[in-house]
């Protein structure tokens, strides 16, 4: 089994305004199918080739030395732009309902101080990476951001909500304009798939 492009779960132009469909189209069907091209080419013959993608990035450090970096990176960019296409959606936004609105309440306070959390971390991020949501392997919630296409799940922890801060997710639409972006985005998560992530992560 070599990786495949997982078919983007809604049409290319159903982020609008928000998410530009040029933007979509090069994200989903260049970058992303990129990743996964490169990872596979990495894999190819070794005992990795059959693992599912997040169990080799969990044991990220079993990988030889020789192909770790790649499968770091492409193997990191596929996991995180699957998770990415699936917290977006159209008609989204809003706030979080049922029990992980009551963890983003208990653990930041309030959802509008997770909000300017998730928001510093997205903004401050140098250069290219990735603002997360993650579960602890405890079950804690947390804010943090991850350069270049390093996965949480290398570091033992859940992602269930991801912000790509890299130039190429915003900026065709935003140019320099990072902090539009990222308040924008919070207009397309799928409130919906974060919660079932967050159910995931419990199990
Ligand atoms: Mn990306």
């Amino acid at each position: 089994m070599t990786h495949q492009l997982p078919p983007l779960p809604y049409a290319f132009d159903a982020l609008e305004p928000y998410i530009d469909t040029l933007t979509m189209q090069i994200h989903h069907g260049k970058h992303h199918a990129a990743y996964i091209a490169n990872l596979n080419k990495a894999i190819a013959g070794t005992p990795f080739e059959e693992m599912p993608i997040n169990e080799l990035l969990a044991r990220i450090n079993e990988v030889p030395e020789e192909i770790r970096t790649a499968v770091r990176n492409n193997g990191g960019g596929h996991s995180n732009h699957t998770l990415f296409w699936a917290i977006m959606a159209p008609n989204a936004g809003g706030a979080p309902t049922g029990a992980l609105a009551s963890a983003i309440d208990a653990t930041f306070g309030s959802f509008e101080t997770f909000k300017e959390k998730l928001t510093a971390a997205a903004i401050n991020r140098f250069g290219s990476g990735w603002a997360w949501l993650i579960v602890k392997p405890g079950g804690a919630l947390e804010v943090i951001s991850t350069p270049n296409q390093d996965s949480p799940i290398m570091t033992g922890d859940t992602p269930i909500l991801g912000i790509d801060v890299w130039e190429h997710a915003y900026y065709l639409k935003y140019q320099n304009r990072r902090p539009e972006y990222v308040a924008n985005f919070f207009n397309v998560i799928n409130w919906a798939q974060v919660a079932a992530n967050f159910a995931a992560a419990q199990r």
